[in-house]
């Protein structure tokens, strides 16, 4: 197996993890509870036998990590389990308290460096799927040390490219997240489903002059509260789970707040809570604030809503296929159907877990025709009327700042149509890329027209998906929004 990475291998989403994996392994949980949570949280729309492998297959692959080394904390000698919003017992898996992915991360890497099986290419930017009638037979990349083109071959490809939360101005997403696979895949034929799907997390650090940070969904698991500027609870307002509600509408709440007090944050306090707790279990973001001169334990943290997951992607089958023969999509560019309109925290690096399995014993039982039935109902992006567009200066702070404006949290048709104009007039401008910022400039374009243009079309509110001038959910819209170049049938 060859692996290809833009960067060196440790840089991805998966190192930022923090609060944990999700899998029903205690005596007062069961993957049917789990499986339960999860399609609550994805608002009609999760693929229930996705969800059902999911959460059944949770518990080997958990064994599979601990096999491998990875140190999950323990209390007592057993695995330790924390909660957080919308799972309805404690379930969620945490190693080195709040360093999860880091620890599954460098568990991982060295297994793979190890491998006699594996070679890595560092520094190798994918920037093109080579198919031949419908079919993968290689992959072209920029080898960014020495700026040559090299074209490896293969019978199956992976792509494991992550999220696209580099597309919004305010992300917890480090710099190699900015959809490329999503953008490579479409530009392949393949099938890409609910885009419109994507999680703003509400809780970011957000200083002056300090780096966006996550602050984990499990501090308000462990008992951190929201405050406005005035020192007041407010998340009841909201919703009856107070802090503790979905990702969307604790993410709403802030938003709300914050226009209601003219503030550009709210506050997370965790002050009533013993220190010696904070820095055991969370001690990555207590030494980054205490790094930063805040003391956690004694001090409010300033935070805003950011930008983090999607639940949208690559579309694929329970077994990582695609519909483009030998291509598959695993992980955060992946839809498998396990997060329907909204994620379960934590759900997303079992499912890297769960399908990257799936896929690797697919692949490894032949090369009979790996692919997925078509979807028999897509759309393809429109032709848009760019004529009138006045503001055509395009580089990655207009685009960033133009999807969070447009295509954030909460939405409009004028927003949206704005920004699907937009991008379509960037898009026409778009010289040919020759080095990685130009490749990933012109990948975001696509991925934000294929956001933008799929939250136009669900004329509803649902799951992470809001939109100001229809607030409630549908009937009409139970279904997903899938896009393919050339496809039959053409956007209204
Ligand atoms: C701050 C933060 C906290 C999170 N906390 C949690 C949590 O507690 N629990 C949970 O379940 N999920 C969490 N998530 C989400 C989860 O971490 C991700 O969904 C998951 O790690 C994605 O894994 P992946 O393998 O799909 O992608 P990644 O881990 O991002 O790996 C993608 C790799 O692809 C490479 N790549 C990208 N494009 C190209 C290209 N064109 N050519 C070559 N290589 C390329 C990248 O360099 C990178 O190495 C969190 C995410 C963030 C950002």
């Amino acid at each position: 197996m060859l692996i290809i990475t833009k960067g060196s291998i440790d840089e991805c989403n998966t190192k930022h993890a923090q609060g944990g994996i999700a899998a029903a392994i205690s005596s007062i949980d069961s993957p049917e509870l789990h499986f339960k949570d999860t399609i609550a949280a994805g608002a009609g729309l999760c693929d229930p036998e996705a969800v059902r492998i999911l959460t059944e297959e949770a518990a080997d692959r958990i064994a599979d990590l601990v096999k491998l080394g990875v140190p999950f904390d323990t209390v007592n000698g057993e695995i330790a389990l924390t909660k957080e919003a919308a799972h309805s017992v404690p379930r969620i898996l945490h190693a080195g308290g709040d360093a999860t992915g880091e620890r599954i991360e460098v568990t991982l890497s060295n297994a793979a460096r190890a491998s006699r099986a594996i070679t890595i290419f560092e520094y190798f930017l994918a920037t093109e799927i080579l198919v031949k009638n419908n079919k993968v037979y290689g992959v072209a990349a920029l080898d960014l040390r020495s700026g040559t083109r090299e074209e490896f071959n293969c019978r199956n490809l992976i792509l494991a490219t992550g999220g696209v939360g580099r597309l919004f101005k305010i992300t917890t997403n480090p710099d190699i997240a900015t959809g490329d696979g999503v953008a490579l895949a479409y530009r392949t034929g393949a099938e890409i489903i609910d885009m419109e799907f994507f999680q703003f997390h509400p809780t970011a650090l957000r200083m002056p002059g300090v780096p966006l940070f996550l602050i984990s969904e499990a501090v308000r698991g462990e008992g951190g509260v929201l405050r406005n500027v005035r020192g007041e609870r407010f998340m009841k307002k909201y919703s009856p789970q107070g802090e503790l509600a979905p990702r969307d509408v604790v993410a709403r709440g802030i938003v709300a707040e914050m226009k209601e007090t003219g503030a550009n944050r709210v506050f997370l306090d965790v002050t009533h809570l013993p220190a010696r707790i904070l820095s055991a279990r969370f001690p990555q973001i207590y030494r980054f604030c205490l790094d930063h001169g805040l003391d956690i334990t004694t001090s409010l943290i300033p935070v805003v809503p950011a930008a983090h997951y999607s639940m949208g992607g690559v579309k694929t089958n329970y077994w990582g296929e695609t519909n483009v023969e030998g291509l598959f999509a695993s992980g955060e560019v992946a839809s498998t159907g396990v997060h329907g309109a909204n994620r379960l925290a934590s759900n997303s690096l079992l499912e890297v877990l769960v399908f990257g399995k799936r896929i690797v014993e697919r692949t490894l039982r032949g090369n009979a025709h790996l692919k997925a039935t078509p979807s028999p109902d897509v759309y393809t992006l429109k032709k848009r009327d760019t004529s009138d567009i006045n503001d055509t200066t395009l580089n990655v702070t207009a685009l960033q700042s133009l999807l969070w404006d447009n295509v954030g949290i909460v939405r409009s048709g004028k927003e949206l149509e704005e920004a699907a104009d937009t991008l379509a007039a960037w898009e026409k401008q778009l010289e040919p890329a020759t080095d990685r910022p130009s490749y990933e400039l012109a990948n975001m374009v696509t991925v934000g027209r294929l956001m933008a243009e799929a939250a136009l079309i669900r004329e509803e509110s649902r799951g992470a998906h809001y939109r100001s001038d229809f607030p409630n959910a549908s009937n009409a819209w139970l279904k997903h929004i899938v896009f393919r170049k050339k496809a039959a049938k053409s956007q209204k």
